[in-house]
């Protein structure tokens, strides 16, 4: 998306995304700063990109602001008791790129002697860790009564109730669930 930006002279400029922070020369040959894409998305009356629901998690529950009910999510009934669901939306994981052996052995007897020590002996890279653990404890208001009756299978509709934490589960359809207890 493009963005407009005047010069003093009058002349409007149309910027792409990717210029924002930088300056861009006009016409006139004055030297315009381009604003930050927040800045530039405010003028354009556009709203600041949606924060993550995980990243929401996180600051909430640093805060202490979690949960924001003060009413059972399930009956409604005033209280101050609440559950805490583990709620694994993603594990960070390692991906190994070493060649697996039969690929290089294979390598060796296809490209002859040469290359296929070289291939058979190949440079081991390091193994690289992609992702994050995102694993959080959410404290959900729940009665003591529903609380009793909360089985593992209506965990996942209770969270729902939540707006953020709905958010989250649709972010991450896959994420486990558990029960933390009280
Ligand atoms: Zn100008
Ligand atoms: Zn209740």
């Amino acid at each position: 998306m493009e963005y407009q930006i005047r010069c003093e002279c009058g002349h409007v400029m149309a910027v792409p995304e990717s210029a924002a922070g930088t300056s861009a020369r006009c016409g006139c040959g004055r030297t315009l700063v381009v604003p930050s894409l927040r800045e530039l998305r405010r003028r354009a009356g556009l709203s600041e990109p949606p924060l993550s629901p995980a990243l929401e998690v996180e600051a909430l529950l640093y805060a202490g602001r979690l949960p924001e009910e003060d009413h059972c999510v399930l009956c409604g009934a005033v209280t101050d008791h609440c559950i805490y669901c583990r709620t694994e939306c993603e594990r960070a994981y390692v991906t190994d790129s070493k060649m697996p052996f039969l690929v290089r052995l294979f390598g060796g007897f296809l490209s002859g002697i040469t290359f296929g020590w070289y291939v058979f002996l190949g440079d081991e890279r390091e193994p690289t860790v992609c992702g994050q653990d995102r694993v959080y404890a959410l404290p959900l208001r729940v009665c003591n009564e529903c609380a009793q009756a909360l089985s593992p299978d209506i965990l996942c509709d209770a969270l729902s109730r939540v707006p953020l934490y709905e958010r989250l589960l649709k972010k991450y359809p896959h994420a486990i669930l558990s029960l933390l207890g009280n």
